[in-house]
């Protein structure tokens, strides 16, 4: 019956796309919220979606940090409380120094007037409202900066213990500075916003509608921040920071620029709560508040922006409907039956228990939230799979061009010493890598290979010597700055963006080459839409490279797909970024011999389009295939060099692969064969 229903309604949708779905769908949401006051014109219930609205936005910023980027931000509120106190000092009759001549000019711009109350004439701030909320957004996001910068380096607890410090520091400032914020007391007389000689006053529903207009401001900024480059780059910093730097993104930038952001959100939403409330108190910016804001979170799904909508509203309208509401009928109840507890039950104050009770079951049995934020896209079932030609080699390479030719040196590495602590993982290492060739380094496992790659990539710091790329010192220069410079890597053991799809992960990989900041992305300027184009275009090309490996696969999260893919999807990345030279650390560690020899190849067409290679790779006949040179390491120590036939037949190279037990075994060998030699007798020899 049920379902016949359905079946009937869904059918005027059923040929929808699903765009002009969703669309409808919010077009029928804003109609109902635009109309609410009117079908339902109880003021109470109307403040409470006001006040729901406030709770929504700060939800929006804290996911900036926390959802988008990952930053654990355990004081959020204290950038609510700055937007709250900016608005509040600069329209209170709180500071009121003495006028002068000098306030002139201000006072002609409205934003303070001359007043007496008996006794010399004094300055009134009188910011406007509207004119507030985009200034109490720069000034938070300017304290956002300020908070941010010293904790940037740290992460998880330790920036949660930091930010939880801050988040208590604010409001005891505000209580402690009396004479600017009346102190415990609180801002009283905060003045209600006018607009176009309309006075907001106490009437919940202008305020409302201001409610909403912020959190469709605020939705949109979200959406369009997410969906581009920069909500790209901070949730490459959220999966995985070092493999973002590698990949070009700027870490302290984007991290400052999360927490800017969010903190704007906060400082707008705090002029628009302390006008409804008309005061306030430094209590009321307590860890509580942004404890809640996290659950809200988390409830509603972290980095899913209608989520954390969805979470607040629901948090929000329980608290200051539904208990309440609840209270009521238990009251009721209570009276009916003569019990006093149930009379005098106050469900409000089982607010904080609610909400530890929430995170305990999302934790438990829905970590993505009521929204998740990366919709999964099934891997591909037997059929697909089935139906796919397989194609080894690199395919549609006229799409991604060729290399320029040039001569000399591409990469020289100079008596390169890393040391940690009393382990010398390298040891004054001299390699060149001449542009448009190809250099394998092997050598055993600790010998110091994948150190080499993280000295030449700026994640390990040198004990001495130079690098020098196309001429310039690499040494001393951050990650990001060495991606742009051209030089991109894989690594050993794989890190991708795991929640992210292969076509963002692949995106992520042309950070450095793309402009579009976040103004750009919220204007959506023609020249940031035709740019995300392009990179999507490109993303595409690349990935598409690898045959039908990935390209069925663009919209899944790397988390699900096969190892070897994983090490594709890499490859790709790195490749977006358009190196001039490319790092590969083990590229076809954990591939069957089949997918080593396909990537052996694909790697060789690389080669011929004139990229430039060094290859850290233990299959020697992959080494064979494509190194002109060949590096062996040991121990730190570089112990032969050469053709790769050549280092093949090196006693010393095969003592380091063999291992000491295997010098022994040679030596016991040779040793045997000279004591069959002498018993021959002579004449024999
Ligand atoms: P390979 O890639 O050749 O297997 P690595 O370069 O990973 O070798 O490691 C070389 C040596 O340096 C090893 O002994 C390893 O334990 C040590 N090492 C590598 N990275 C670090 C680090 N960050 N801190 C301390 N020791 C390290
Ligand atoms: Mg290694």
């Amino acid at each position: 019956m049920y379902s016949a229903t359905k079946q009937v309604l869904a059918r005027p949708f059923a040929n929808m796309q699903p765009q002009s779905r969703q669309a409808l769908g919010l077009l029928v949401l804003a109609a109902a919220l635009l109309l609410f006051p009117f079908y339902h014109a109880n003021d109470a219930d109307i403040a409470s979606m006001a006040n729901a609205a406030a709770y929504v936005t700060l939800a929006l910023g804290l996911n900036i940090v926390v959802g988008f980027a990952g930053l654990l931000d355990l004081g959020y509120a204290a950038f609510f409380a700055i937007g709250v106190y900016f608005y509040g000092v600069l329209t209170a009759y709180q500071v009121m120094p003495e006028w002068s001549g000098y306030w002139g000019p201000l006072a002609a711009m409205g934003l303070v007037e001359k007043i007496n109350q008996g006794g010399p004439d004094l300055v009134h701030f009188t910011l406007s409202f509207w004119l507030a909320l985009p200034a109490a957004a720069l000034v938070t996001a300017a304290f956002g900066v300020l908070f941010g910068a010293p904790t940037l380096r740290l992460r998880g607890d330790y920036l949660a213990i930091v930010t939880l410090g801050f988040g208590e520091i604010v409001p005891i400032v505000f209580r402690n500075a009396d004479s600017v914020t009346n102190g415990a007391a609180g801002l009283n007389g905060v003045a209600s916003p006018t607009l176009f000689g309309f006075d907001f006053g106490v009437d919940a529903t202008p305020y409302y509608y201001v409610g909403l207009f912020l959190v469709a401001l605020l939705i949109y900024v979200s959406i369009r921040l997410r969906d581009g480059r920069v909500g790209r780059a901070w949730m490459a910093i959220r999966e995985d920071e070092t493999a973002a730097s590698t990949m070009g993104v700027d870490l302290v930038k984007y991290k400052l620029l999360a927490f800017a952001i969010g903190a704007g959100f906060a400082g707008m939403t705090g002029v628009y709560y302390v006008a409804i409330l008309q005061t306030a108190t430094p209590d009321m910016f307590n860890f509580n508040v942004s404890a809640m804001l996290l659950v809200m979170v988390v409830l509603g799904g972290m980095g899913s922006v209608w989520g954390v909508v969805l979470g607040a509203f629901l948090l929000q309208i329980m608290q200051s409907w539904l208990l309440p509401d609840l209270n009521w009928a238990l009251h009721g109840i209570g009276a009916a039956v003569g019990n006093d507890w149930l009379q005098t039950v106050d469900m409000v104050k089982t607010t904080q228990l609610i909400f530890g009770l929430i995170l305990v079951f999302m934790m438990l049995f829905r970590r993505e939230g009521l929204i998740p934020a990366t919709r999964k896209t099934p891997p591909l079932d037997m059929q697909q799979q089935a139906a796919q030609v397989q194609r080894g080699g690199f395919v549609g390479m006229e799409k991604i061009g060729h290399w320029e030719l040039r001569s000399g040196n591409a990469l020289e590495v100079k008596d390169v010493t890393v040391k940690f602590g009393g382990l010398t993982a390298l040891n004054k290492i001299n390699i060149v890598v001449p542009e448009g060739g190809v250099v394998a380094v092997i050598g055993p496992n600790g010998s110091g290979k994948s150190t080499l790659f993280n000295v030449i990539t700026g994640l390990v710091r040198a004990d001495g010597g130079s690098i020098l790329f196309q001429g310039a010192e690499l040494l001393g220069l951050a990650p990001h700055t060495i991606l742009e410079k051209g030089v991109a890597r894989t690594f050993q053991n794989i890190r991708l963006f795991p929640n992210l799809t292969v076509l963002e992960n692949v995106l992520i990989g042309q950070h450095a080459r793309l402009k579009t900041g976040p103004i750009g992305a919220v204007l959506q300027s023609p020249a940031g839409k035709a740019e995300e184009k392009r990179a999507r275009q490109w993303a595409v090309d690349i990935i598409g490279l690898f045959g039908n490996r990935l390209t069925p696969r663009l919209g899944q999260t790397v988390l699900g797909l096969s190892y070897a893919n994983r090490r594709r999807v890499e490859i790709a990345r790195a490749l977006a970024s358009q190196p001039k030279i490319l790092l590969l650390d083990e590229p076809t560690a954990g591939m069957n011999p089949n997918e080593t020899l396909e990537l052996a190849e694909q790697i060789k067409s690389l080669h011929e389009l004139g990229l430039t290679i060094l290859l850290i790779e233990h299959k020697l006949d992959v080494v064979t295939r494509l190194a002109q040179n060949v590096i062996v390491l040991d121990h730190g120590e570089k112990i032969a060099e050469g053709p790769a036939d050549v280092v093949r037949q090196d006693e010393e190279v095969l003592r380091a692969y063999l291992g000491r037990a295997g010098r022994d075994h040679v030596a016991a060998m040779a040793a045997k064969a000279a004591e069959a030699a002498a018993a021959e007798g002579p004449g024999h020899a």
